[in-house]
Formats: structure tokens, C-alpha cells, sequence
């Protein structure tokens, strides 16, 4: 190992090597709740494409495993290293290389924050409009998770802005693909093939995002209702009415109170409605003028009034965007009230109640506690598992994906499979599919040193491939 490390400083220089006591406390895991924290063997921070480019050639010529990582706010396992792993940090690859505002794109190194390219669009009047909760992840994460966020039931995830990537394979060959334009039918995509692929196909070194005009006005609307069922039969029907929210959130009445709690605001519910309420739905339209943007309110709150709602409460703007950033830290709100696990399962948007009530079951038949709230606009359900016992919650939490996908839904919306879903995975995805991820990895990867152990395991030696 310790030719490795020389050479790792002969391609970056020896500062940009970190091993023993210089590797990062935090270098061993990500946010998921369950994860199993694992010491990397040395971090690498290299500064340019040609660099990432040699450290792969050294790890495939030595069977060195590589994890790239970015702000490691992943929740899934998908940055922890394998074991005698090396990380690649992107700490010096973090510049916005242009934002080219004739084509409306950014093109950004991986090291790049979500915060900090809103921070450069915004006074330009743009906006890149995926927001996964926590603006400190990194674009490099965002693309190899195929981040989504509230913003999502308008603008999309994450693949739908990435035109194009410049990316390392598993082989040390560069390739670019795709780029500052928005159509292209030109042989296989290989962009798409590589967003969401968590780190396990190719080493993001560079990527060309589309951008859109950002609205300068956002009203968000709080409608609480007498049942999660109302509250997720109200979601298709406004969806449909075409008002384009930016944002169609629910919140359980339990999680709305740990929210609120958590970031000490009082949204100013009548008492007897608070009491009546067991969900809330919160929607943000935004829009270029007011008056539209008005209309737009008013004809929410007449079609959600025909729905059942008890109320509904136009929130000043301020308290809307406070409201909104503590449905962001949901999880940290979770994971201060002692949750043991979270899902992120989607299913198709109008399958939501069905789903909610089938979750319910589950969990009174594990005597556990689960809680959650949710993009209802695109059907990504974020639930809070609280079971003590390992066995238990495993199970519960195997049976809760498994009732997702039975109604047509997937294992993960927006998280990823990392290790933590892994076997959610193997056992729930059709084993066609699987093996033909496996070759797909291997034409990019032949020698499994990129992400080794991370969406699924190798396949088990003697079988057909
Ligand atoms: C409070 C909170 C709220 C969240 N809310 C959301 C949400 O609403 N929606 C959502 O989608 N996610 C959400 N997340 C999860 C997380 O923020 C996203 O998964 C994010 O995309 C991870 O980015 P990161 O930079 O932290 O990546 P990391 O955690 O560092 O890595 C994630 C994966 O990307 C790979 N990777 C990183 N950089 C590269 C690269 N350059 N090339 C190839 N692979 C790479 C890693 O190997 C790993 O597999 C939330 C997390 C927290 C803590």
C-alpha cells in the first residue's frame, strides 16, 4: 500500500495525499441512519480530469478500490469506502467554470456546492431548480445520485438538467458526453447512463447543467386536512389543474410538529383546526407576476376547499420559506427525535393513499412507529422508522419497499441504493434487469475498482455471468 500512497503523490503531490491523522474524522460515513462506517485507507484530492484519470489507472493497475465523494450528505451508503479503499475528494475540483447565459447552462466541476451555484445564479435571474434538501451536497453527488427535491413535480430531477458530463471510466479513459445543447440523438446516452449510476460506473469530473429564469415570486399555501387519505386524494387533482406548483409537499401531523418543533415556528393554526388535523399538504406556486400568481392562490384554495380541506392558510412570505426550509431538515428533525431508519420509496403519484394506509398496517403489525411526510407531487414518500430492534425494523422496513414496488413503485425515488438498500434491491428487482446492470458495469468498470459493493454485490461466482 505504501507504493500506492507514493504514487498517488507523485500524480496530485504529497499535500493533496491524506493518510493516518490527516484523513477527515467524518471520512468513514454519510448521513444514512444505519450505515456502517468504514476507515479509507487514504483520501486523494486530485485538481484536474487528467489527474482523476491517472489515479484510476493506478488503482485498476494495483486492484486498489476507489470511492469518489462529495459532501457525503448521501443517505444511502454510497460514499463509504470499500475496505483498503481510497477516497477521491473533491475538495479542489470545485469551480462554477462557466455560466453561459446565452444557452442557459452552467458547467461546473464535481467539488461544486448546490449552494454555491445558487449563490452565483441568483443575481443573473436563474436558477438551477433541483433542491434536494441540503444545499451543502455536492453537483457531483447530485448527479451520480440523480438528486430530487420538493422542486421536483415541476422541473424534474436531476437527469433532467444534466446535458452533459466529462467523466473518468474504470479503464483511466476520459469521455465527454453529451453538452451545451438540449437534444441529441446520436447512439447510446451515455449521460444518462451515468446520472444515478452513484459512483459505480465512471468518476464525474465535470458537468454542463441546463439553468432556467428564476421567478421572482413564491407563495406557499398550508392546507391541513382531516385524514393522510384526503390530503394524498387532493395531490392528482391539483396536479391536474394546471397551475404548475413548484412545490407539492405532505407532512403527517406528527412530523409536522418534530419539524416545527425543531426549527421553533408557530404557523399560527387555529387550535381547533391544528387538533382536526392529522396531515398537511403545502404547496408553493411561484410565478413572473403577481397578479397571476394571486389567481393562481385563489384557485387553489377553491379547488382544495371542494376537497375537504379544513383550512387553508396563505403563509406570509417569510413564514413560507421558513416553513419550507424546515421540511428540507425533515430528516435532521427525524434523526433528533430518535428515528432508526428512513425510506425513500416512490410509487405512482395516484397510488399514494393505498400506499399510506398499507404502510399503516405494517407498522401496527410491528408494533412500530412510522411517520413520515413526502414529494406527494411526484409520488417519493419519505417515511421515519422508529424500531428498536434491528431484526424487527429490517423486516418492517423490507416489507414497506416491498408493498411500494408491488404497487408499481421503485425502491428508492431519490436516495439511491448505496449499500443500505442494496438488498431491498437484489431481492425486489427483476433479476433480467440486474445482470444486465452488472455487464453494463463491467464495460465501464472491467475490473470492479469504482465504487466496489455499492447497488449490488458482483454476482456469486460459478453463476452463468
Ligand atoms: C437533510 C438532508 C436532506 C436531504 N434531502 C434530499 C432530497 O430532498 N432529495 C434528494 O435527492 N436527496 C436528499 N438528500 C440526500 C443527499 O443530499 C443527496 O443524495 C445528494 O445528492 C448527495 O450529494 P453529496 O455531494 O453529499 O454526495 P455524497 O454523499 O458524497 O455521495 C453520494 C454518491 O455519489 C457518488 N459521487 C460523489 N461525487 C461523485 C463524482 N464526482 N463522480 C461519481 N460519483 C460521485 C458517491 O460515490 C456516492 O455514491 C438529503 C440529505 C440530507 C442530509
Amino acid at each position: 500500500m505504501g507504493d500506492v500512497i507514493e504514487q498517488l503523490a507523485r500524480i496530485v503531490g504529497e499535500d493533496d495525499v491524506l493518510v493516518g491523522d490527516r484523513i477527515d474524522a467524518d471520512a468513514d460515513h454519510d448521513e444514512a441512519l444505519t450505515v456502517t462506517p468504514v476507515r479509507p485507507l487514504a483520501v486523494v484530492r486530485p485538481g484536474t480530469t487528467d489527474e482523476v484519470a491517472a489515479i484510476v489507472a493506478l488503482a485498476r493497475a494495483t486492484g486498489t478500490p476507489l470511492t469518489a465523494r462529495g459532501s457525503a450528505t448521501g443517505l444511502a451508503g454510497g460514499c463509504v469506502p470499500a475496505e483498503g479503499g481510497i477516497v477521491v475528494s473533491f475538495a479542489r475540483m470545485n469551480r462554477i467554470l462557466e455560466i453561459d447565459t446565452a444557452n442557459y447552462v452552467a458547467v461546473v466541476e464535481p467539488g461544486v456546492t448546490l449552494r454555491e451555484l445558487e449563490e452565483a445564479l441568483t443575481p443573473l435571474g436563474l436558477v438551477y431548480p433541483v433542491y434536494p434538501g441540503e444545499l451543502s451536497a455536492s453537483l457531483g453527488g447530485n448527479v451520480a445520485t440523480n438528486a430530487g427535491g420538493m422542486r421536483a413535480v415541476k422541473y424534474g430531477v436531476t437527469r433532467h438538467q444534466v446535458l452533459g458530463v466529462t467523466a473518468v471510466l474504470g479503464t483511466g479513459e476520459v469521455i465527454t458526453a453529451g453538452g451545451k445543447f438540449v437534444k441529441s440523438t446520436s447512439g447510446y446516452d451515455l449521460t444518462q447512463l451515468i446520472v444515478g449510476s452513484e459512483g459505480t460506473l465512471a468518476i464525474v469530473t465535470r458537468a454542463v447543467l441546463k439553468l432556467w429564469p428564476r421567478p421572482p415570486i413564491a407563495t406557499t399555501v398550508l392546507v391541513p386536512f382531516r385524514t393522510l387519505e384526503e390530503v394524498s386524494s387532493a395531490v392528482p387533482p391539483i396536479v391536474a389543474s394546471g397551475i404548475a406548483p413548484r412545490v407539492v409537499e405532505y407532512i403527517d401531523f406528527m412530523s409536522m410538529a418534530g419539524i416545527t418543533s425543531n426549527a421553533q415556528m408557530d404557523l399560527g393554526i387555529e387550535e381547533s383546526v391544528r387538533e382536526a388535523a392529522m396531515a398537511y399538504l403545502v404547496v408553493v406556486i411561484e410565478g413572473f407576476h403577481p397578479d397571476r400568481v394571486d389567481e393562481d392562490v385563489a384557485g387553489l384554495a377553491e379547488l382544495v376547499s371542494g376537497l375537504g380541506a379544513l383550512d387553508v392558510y396563505v403563509l406570509p412570505e417569510q413564514a413560507g420559506a421558513r416553513l419550507i426550509e424546515a421540511r428540507e431538515h425533515a430528516f435532521w428533525a427525524a434523526k433528533a427525535a430518535g428515528a432508526h431508519d428512513i425510506v425513500d420509496v416512490v410509487v405512482p403519484r395516484a397510488s399514494i393513499p393505498e400506499y399510506l394506509e398499507r404502510v399503516g398496517e405494517l407498522a401496527a403489525a410491528e408494533s412500530s412507529l412510522v411517520v413520515g411526510c413526502g414529494h406527494a407531487g411526484d409520488g417519493n414518500v419519505h417515511l421515519s422508522v422508529f424500531q428498536p430492534d434491528p431484526d424487527t425494523r429490517r423486516r418492517l422496513v423490507h416489507a414497506i419497499v416491498a408493498a411500494g414496488v408491488a404497487m408499481g413503485g421503485a425502491v428508492s425515488g431519490e436516495h439511491g441504493i448505496g449499500t443500505e438498500k442494496k438488498h431491498s434491491l437484489a431481492e425486489l428487482e427483476d433479476p433480467v434487469k440486474l445482470d444486465l446492470m452488472r455487464r453494463i458495469k463491467s464495460a465501464f468498470d472491467p475490473d470492479g475498482i469504482l465504487n466496489p459493493g455499492k447497488v449490488f454485490d458482483p454476482a456469486p461466482a460459478g453463476s452463468a455471468r
